[in-house]
């Protein structure tokens, strides 16, 4: 069913699991989590935008996912990650979303302050929660290379409560040594992490999980990480898939299997990480 409230995330906190948050550039990742949702029983979330709204339309994809929610049997909900267009913001809880990020953290503070109690203004008017974001990641949404982590900015406990408090975000992603894409160096800070968590009422929320050791996910999760946000590894899994399957599948064009193999590896790697944030 499409619904998961920020009520979800607390949840799932209490019981030391994180929900996991699932990116999704087309028909057949969409289908890859809703599936992985239904073996795990887990509640989910599927990412539709803004990054891969550069990829496939805006409706096209926001529908699918919606549809795809709507028909699963548990909690499943459709989240627009990394907006900084209020315009498409509303479009998708025009649409339906149960959740949206803005993400304000190239701005100026006091810019991202006031554009993010925007998005909240424009949100819960839709029923739909927010997350917000202080300091921007290293490396990018959509091109994985090996990031070093160092030069980020860390989100401050002080200007976190602030923020929270000012905007009205239900929920915040958190800058603690983490970074988009793969990273065979990035360390999570977690005292950092605990002490931001004990600043702030809101769960907290972990982008760029790929690649970090499992004591740094599991140290996240038991400090008050409640949504992880996974993509490079989805990716990866999707194009290793494809590339196996392809030689075989080549002669008789036989694109069905191609991208059955890419949805069924994207499907199996969503159902392990979702074990490993705790829901077994
Ligand atoms: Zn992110």
């Amino acid at each position: 069913m499409l619904s998961l409230g920020v009520a979800s995330l607390r949840r799932a906190h209490a019981a030391g699991r994180a929900i996991g948050a699932f990116a999704t550039y087309d028909l057949e990742q969409v289908q890859a989590v809703t599936k992985a949702a239904e073996i795990t029983g887990a509640p989910v979330m599927l990412l539709a935008g803004s990054s891969q709204f550069r990829h496939a339309d805006i409706r096209l994809l926001a529908t699918a996912a919606l549809v795809a929610a709507e028909e699963a049997e548990g909690e499943v909900g459709v989240h627009l990650d990394h907006s900084r267009d209020l315009a498409e913001l509303r479009r998708c809880v025009e649409f339906g979303y149960t959740s949206v990020m803005y993400d304000g953290s190239h701005e100026p503070y006091e810019d991202n302050v006031a554009h993010t109690a925007e998005a909240v203004r424009i949100a819960h008017g839709h029923g739909a929660w927010v997350e917000g974001e202080l300091c921007g990641l290293a490396g990018d949404e959509d091109v994985s290379t090996d990031v070093a982590p160092t030069g980020a900015m860390m989100t401050s406990p002080e200007q976190a409560a602030d923020f929270v408090d000012r905007t009205g975000v239900d929920a915040l992603a958190v800058s603690v040594g983490n970074v988009h894409g793969f990273s065979s160096s990035a360390r999570l800070d977690l005292d950092r992490l605990d002490a931001v968590r004990k600043a702030v009422p809101v769960p907290l929320v972990l982008h760029g999980a790929s690649g970090l050791p499992a004591n740094d996910l599991d140290g996240a999760i038991r400090t008050g990480v409640a949504k992880i946000n996974v993509n490079a590894e989805l990716r990866r899994a999707y194009l290793e898939a494809v590339a196996d399957v392809l030689p075989a599948a080549l002669p008789g064009s036989e694109l069905a299997r191609v991208l059955r193999a890419g949805r069924e590896a994207v499907r199996d790697h969503v159902v392990t990480a979702i074990r490993g944030f705790g829901w077994s």
